[in-house]
């Protein structure tokens, strides 16, 4: 990944280009707190949004999106189909609700969330029509472990472009990156800050004071040299600012591989292999 400033982007299978450094909206309300976030994180610079339909505010993003006079064209927008949503006919309804709400004529990424059992297969197959109208102008999964992916490939006509993963420096998940990346399935990471809770690491805290850096931006920073795309969520103007602040400077390998050696397999989300939801 060839790293240059915050509106930098990445080549994803298809041709199709993602910018690596997004803003993540869950838990924002659907009010002031996403219309501000969104609108002030594209002043900032940032041009890339996920939001699901999950998160209940997809109608601000649209909104902030509109508001922001910014070329849609220019805006990455990221939205997912939910579990209970799942299966061909209702992912094709459930995009069109999600449409409605941001108002857009199209979205740059569809995301199926979960690995429903039995049922995504048939989801996918729903999101490789809405690509092939051009509705979603690419389309990936989330929460795919390697043999999700495996079982997936084994039926679907499209490779996904995507795979977004929980991935920070506790949970790096190496084999299912190298996996992705053999594959050409762009590893994307959610909670890269494992919402907070890895912020207080010696090791991450000793790095950043060595760069004159925040325990946040030696994250993020880390995430764009390992290939991985990032979407860190604030909606703080000061950490919405700090968190694309990340081009002037460069971790050295050396400082790279300490940090993927903090791995300890520990997550902050469910388990894709054992969830209920
Ligand atoms: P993050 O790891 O992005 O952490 C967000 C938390 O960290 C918030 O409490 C935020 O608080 C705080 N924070 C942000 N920046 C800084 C900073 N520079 N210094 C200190 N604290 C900071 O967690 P998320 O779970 O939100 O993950 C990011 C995005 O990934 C989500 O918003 C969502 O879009 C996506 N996601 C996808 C999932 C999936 O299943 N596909 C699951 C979970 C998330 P504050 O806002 O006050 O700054």
């Amino acid at each position: 990944m060839l790293i240059t400033n915050g509106q930098g982007k990445v080549k994803l299978n298809n041709g199709y280009e993602i910018p690596y450094l997004g803003l993540g909206v869950f838990k924002m309300n659907n009010g002031s707190e996403v219309l501000d976030s969104v609108k002030f994180a594209l002043d900032s610079g940032y041009r890339h949004i996920d939001t699901a339909a999950l998160y209940g505010n997809e109608i601000g993003v649209g909104k902030a999106i509109r508001q922001s006079g910014i070329k849609r064209e220019e805006i990455f927008i990221t939205s997912k189909v939910w579990n209970s949503e799942q299966g061909y006919e209702r992912t094709l309804m459930a995009f069109e609700k999600s449409m409605e709400k941001v108002e857009l004529d199209y979205l740059d990424l569809y995301l199926v969330h979960w690995p429903v059992k039995v049922k995504y297969k048939e989801t996918w197959k729903a999101l490789e029509y809405l690509y092939n109208k051009g509705k979603a102008k690419s389309i990936g999964v989330s929460n795919f472990m390697k043999h999700h992916l495996e079982d997936l490939e084994s039926d679907a006509n499209i490779l996904p472009m995507i795979n977004q993963m929980e991935f920070h420096p506790y949970l790096i998940q190496q084999d299912l990156l190298d996996y992705c990346n053999s594959k050409r399935i762009q590893y994307q990471a959610w909670s890269p800050l494992m919402q907070g809770a890895i912020l207080s690491d010696k090791t991450l805290i000793e790095i950043a004071k060595k760069y004159g850096k925040t325990v946040a931006q030696i994250i993020l920073r880390w995430d764009l040299q390992k290939g991985v795309v990032t979407i860190p969520k604030s909606s703080n103007k000061n950490r919405i600012i700090e968190n694309i602040n990340i081009f002037d400077f460069e971790l050295t390998e050396n400082d790279i591989s300490h940090i993927d050696r903090l791995d300890k397999n520990q997550r902050i989300g469910a388990d894709p292999n054992n969830f209920n939801f």
